[in-house]
C-alpha cells in the first residue's frame, strides 16, 4: 500500500490550493479527483470561470445601445451560444493547465479515481489502497435537487447543463433568487429571451443588504425580467411545447416557458466517500463539521470549502485551504479570521462586506450609514451605467468601519478596498481620505 503524508481529497479551490501549499512547504501529498478533467473543480468547470465567461457577453450585450449612443456602429445580431460554449472551454482548458503546471511545480503528485474511506487512515481510490498520515477533505457541493423539478438535462436543468445549451431559449423560468438564479436571469436577459425569476424569499438575495437588494428587484423589472417573490412550485409538467409551471404565491397562476433552470442551491457533497469510516462527524444538513481549525472530528482529518458549512464561494475555499495546510505544515490551530466578501455577478452587479445595517440594528450597535450614488461618479458614466450605489457601516462610537455594501458598475473590484478597510478597522475618515485615481469607479468612497 501506498503511504503518504497528506492525501487531498477533491481538486476544486480548497483542494488543489491545500495540496499547492503542502508541496511548496516539501510535504509528500497526494491530490485526488475524479478525472483530470475534474481538476479545478465546481468552479472552474461549472462555476466560477463558466457563468462568468457567459455574463461578460452579457455585459457587452447590455453596454451594446450605449456605445452605439456614443458613435460606435456595431450591430449586435444576437448570441450563438455554440460558440460562447467552445470559447469557455477554450478558458477552462487553458486555466486547468495551469493549475496541473502548479501542482507539478510544487511536486503534488495526483491519482485519478473516487475516493472512499477504509479508515481513519486509510483510502480506496478505485479499488486502490492509499495510506496518509493526515488528510485534507475538500469535496464541495452539487445542485439540489427537489422532487416537483425532476431535472432531465433537457426541460428542466441545473446551472451545470446551461453551458450545454446548443441553442438559446425563447422562454427561461429560473427557480432560485440567490446569486446563481439572479446571475443566470441576467445573462439570459441580455439576449433577449424572457425571464421569469420565481424566488421564495420576499426580497432576492435573502442573505443581502434590503436595500440592495430592493435596487436588484427595480433593475430586474426595469429590464422586462419577470420576477415573483414569496413564490414556490406546486406542480411541473413537461410537455412537447417545454415546461407548464403552476406557482403558488400572492396568487396561484401558471406560466409556460421552453426551460426551466432549478437553481434552489447547493449542499454538500460526500456521496460514495463514506466519512463515518474514519469516524467523521456529519451535520443534520449533511456538512462535514469542523472546529476552528478546520480539523473534523479526527484530529488529522481536515475539511475545507464548499462541504463545510461556510459561505460556498471559491475565494473562502482557497482561505480554507491556506489556513487547514499551514496548520498542517506548522502544526498549529489557525483560524480564519480574515473578513469573507460576498459577490454576485449580475447586472447590476453586487458585493458586500462585514456587518450588514440589519445585522448592526439587531445586535444594538449604534451605526450611522454613509451611501453614495453612482450618478455622481464620472467613470461610471464614462462605462454606460451609473446605477446604483455604495454604502458603508460605520460604528457611531469609534468611526471604525463595520461593514459595506455596493451594487453597480464592478462592485465586484471595489468591494476588495472596503475588506481592507473593514478587516483593517479603518475609519470612515481614513479611508474617504485616501488618494483615489481620477476618473476610476473606485473614486466612489470620496463620495461616501
Ligand atoms: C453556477 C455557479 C457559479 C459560481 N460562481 C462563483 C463565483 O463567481 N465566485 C465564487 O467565489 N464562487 C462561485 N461559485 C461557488 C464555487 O464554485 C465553489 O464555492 C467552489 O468551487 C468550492 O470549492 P471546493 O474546492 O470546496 O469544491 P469544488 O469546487 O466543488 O470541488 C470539489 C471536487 O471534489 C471532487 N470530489 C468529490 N468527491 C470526491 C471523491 N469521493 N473522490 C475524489 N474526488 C471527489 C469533485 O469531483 C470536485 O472536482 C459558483 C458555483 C456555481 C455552481
Amino acid at each position: 500500500m501506498k503511504e503518504y503524508e497528506v492525501v487531498v481529497i477533491g481538486a476544486g479551490p480548497g483542494g488543489y490550493e491545500a495540496a499547492i501549499e503542502l508541496g511548496r512547504a516539501g510535504i509528500q501529498t497526494l491530490l485526488i479527483d475524479k478525472t483530470k478533467e475534474h481538476i479545478g473543480g465546481t468552479c472552474l468547470n461549472e462555476g466560477c470561470i463558466p457563468t462568468k465567461n457567459y455574463l461578460q457577453s452579457a455585459e457587452y450585450a447590455s453596454k451594446a445601445a450605449y456605445f452605439s449612443d456614443c458613435g460606435l456602429e456595431l450591430e449586435l445580431k444576437g448570441l450563438d451560444i455554440g460558440k460562447l460554449a467552445e470559447k469557455t472551454v477554450h478558458v477552462k482548458n487553458e486555466l486547468r493547465s495551469g493549475v496541473v503546471w502548479m501542482l507539478e511545480s510544487a511536486g503534488v503528485e495526483t491519482l485519478y479515481g473516487s475516493a472512499s474511506f477504509v479508515d481513519a487512515h486509510t483510502v480506496d481510490v478505485s479499488g486502490e489502497r492509499i495510506g496518509f498520515e493526515k488528510c485534507i477533505i475538500a469535496t464541495g457541493a452539487r445542485a439540489r435537487e427537489v422532487s416537483v423539478l425532476p431535472i432531465d438535462g433537457k426541460h428542466i436543468i441545473s446551472s451545470r447543463e446551461v453551458f450545454e445549451l446548443d441553442h438559446l431559449p425563447k422562454s427561461v423560468a429560473i427557480v432560485g433568487g440567490g446569486p446563481i438564479g439572479c446571475e443566470f436571469a441576467t445573462f439570459f436577459n441580455a439576449f433577449g429571451v424572457e425571464v421569469t425569476l420565481i424566488a421564495r424569499g420576499s426580497q432576492l438575495l435573502s442573505g443581502e443588504d434590503e436595500d440592495v437588494a430592493k435596487t436588484l428587484l427595480r433593475a430586474f423589472r426595469k429590464s422586462n425580467i419577470n420576477v415573483l417573490t414569496s413564490a414556490s412550485i406546486l406542480h411541473a409538467e413537461v410537455n412537447e411545447n417545454g415546461v407548464e409551471l403552476l406557482i403558488s404565491g400572492e396568487r396561484e397562476e401558471r406560466i409556460r416557458c421552453e426551460v426551466v433552470l432549478c437553481a434552489i442551491g447547493r449542499d454538500p457533497y460526500t456521496q460514495g466517500l463514506n466519512p463515518e469510516n474514519a469516524g467523521i462527524k456529519r451535520n443534520t444538513k449533511g456538512f462535514i463539521e469542523v472546529n476552528g481549525a478546520f480539523q473534523t472530528a479526527q484530529k488529522h482529518i481536515y475539511a475545507v470549502g464548499d462541504c463545510i458549512d461556510t459561505p460556498a464561494f471559491a475565494h473562502t475555499a482557497y482561505a480554507e485551504a491556506r489556513i487547514a495546510a499551514h496548520n498542517i505544515i506548522s502544526g498549529g490551530l489557525d483560524t480564519n479570521t480574515h473578513i469573507n466578501p460576498s459577490t454576485i455577478f449580475s447586472h447590476p452587479q453586487i458585493a458586500s462586506c462585514g456587518l450588514r445595517e440589519k445585522e448592526a440594528k439587531e445586535q444594538g450597535i449604534k451605526i450611522e450609514v454613509k451611501k453614495a450614488f453612482f450618478k455622481v461618479n464620472a467613470k461610471a458614466k464614462i462605462l454606460g451605467d451609473d446605477s446604483g450605489f455604495a454604502k458603508i457601516i460605520i460604528c457611531s462610537d469609534s468611526n471604525v468601519i463595520l461593514g459595506a455594501a455596493i451594487i453597480g458598475v464592478e462592485a465586484t473590484e471595489i468591494i476588495h478596498e472596503m475588506v481592507v478597510a473593514v478587516e483593517k478597522k479603518l475609519t470612515a475618515k481614513e479611508l474617504i481620505g485616501m488618494i483615489h485615481v481620477h476618473p476610476s469607479v473606485s473614486e466612489i468612497v470620496r463620495y461616501l
